[in-house]
């Protein structure tokens, strides 16, 4: 039998089901490694959001090695990273020691990390990457300024922060907790760090240009006012919504500074970028800082890891071992 998170209209739960309640898929794996990330705090912790269909499998990440496959592109015995794609929103997810899924949107491990280090990055890690793929694709370099990265001590923000590091950016980390985890931050390659306080009040729309490039997790005021600092020609990529769906801004950023909004959607990103996203991983991540940041769990503990890690009780990444 499969043992999965399965969510249902009352909330989620571990089950035990059959290769019948996961029928569509031209691949079938055994899952090694999950992973915890924002939107599966939400999933197995019954908030809406990201659940699109019930029963449904949670888990918006795996790693697994193929044992049945259709698709020419996988054979049995290779491992594969499938990230998003519509797992756990209207296909079973990554939170089962079996899954059935669509070969077409899965990468292969990039060489210099193992399947092991790829799952402890997740959907957050490969986010990151995609979002300073986007900056660096639009000419900005370290001799452009300080790159902002908001939401620093999540998932997104913790594995941004070190690939700008690497790439040589002097990145300013917002967080809600530098007492608590100011060394951590300056770990990863913060070079400064700025108290969420600072830009979570309304303010005006146009304010002393500070940093060429954000990363934001949190939305809301803290983005407004991250848009308001960029300098002329920077970029804004705006990943989540830790804080606030909101964006309280004016066009004046755009039409007086140039300043680009550029979305991140991981979930749909085509496979080229995918693959180019794992490379970059493989460049720019600390393997030592990434086990360092990691905390392993098993299937039992992802519910209530979920819950503490929508309460800002968690940090860094959140392994799930499966097999
Ligand atoms: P985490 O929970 O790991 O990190 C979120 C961080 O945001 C927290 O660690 C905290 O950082 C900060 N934060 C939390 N609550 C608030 C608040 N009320 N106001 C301001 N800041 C807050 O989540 P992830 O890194 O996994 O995901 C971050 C966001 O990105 C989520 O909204 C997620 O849905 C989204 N996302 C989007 C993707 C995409 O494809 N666009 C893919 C992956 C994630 P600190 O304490 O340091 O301030």
């Amino acid at each position: 039998m499969i043992q999965g998170i399965v969510v249902r209209e009352n909330g989620a739960a571990i089950e035990e089901f059959d290769e019948s309640f996961i029928p569509d898929g031209d691949v079938l794996v055994d899952v090694d490694w999950s992973d915890l990330n924002y939107k599966d705090g939400l999933a197995v912790t019954g908030r809406p959001g990201v659940v699109r269909t019930t029963p449904l499998v949670a888990g918006i990440d795996l790693v697994g090695t193929v044992v049945e496959s259709t698709n020419p592109r996988w054979g049995v015995g290779d491992t594969l990273i499938l990230n998003g794609a519509g797992l756990s929103e209207t296909k079973h997810g990554g939170y089962a020691t079996r899954a059935r899924v669509d070969g077409e949107r899965a990468v292969a491990v990039p060489d210099g990390l193992t399947a092991e280090q790829c799952a402890a990055l997740g959907t957050a890690g490969y986010t990151a990457a995609l979002a300073v793929m986007r900056i660096v694709s639009e000419g900005l370099t370290p001799a452009d300024g300080p790159v902002l990265v908001t939401g620093a001590t999540g998932g997104v923000g913790s594995i941004a922060t070190m690939l700008l590091a690497t790439a040589g950016f002097h990145v300013a980390a917002v967080t809600g907790r530098a007492e608590e985890h100011g060394d951590y931050l300056r770990d990863l390659g913060a070079a400064e760090l700025i108290d969420r306080s600072a830009l979570s009040e309304a303010g005006r729309p146009l304010q002393k240009a500070s940093w060429c490039a954000v990363v934001d997790s949190v939305g809301g005021e803290v983005l407004a006012n991250a848009i308001a600092r960029t300098s002329p020609g920077g970029v804004v990529a705006a990943c989540g919504l830790a804080g606030s769906t909101s964006l309280p801004t004016t066009v004046m950023p755009f039409i007086l500074r140039g300043v680009t909004l550029a979305g991140i959607d991981s979930v749909w990103a085509p496979l080229d970028d995918r693959a180019d996203a794992w490379r970059l991983l493989a460049r720019g991540v600390d393997t030592d800082r990434l086990a360092a940041m990691t905390t392993r769990i098993g299937l039992a503990d992802v519910i209530a890891a979920g819950g503490e890690l929508l309460a800002g009780r968690r940090h860094g990444r959140t392994l799930v071992e499966l097999s």
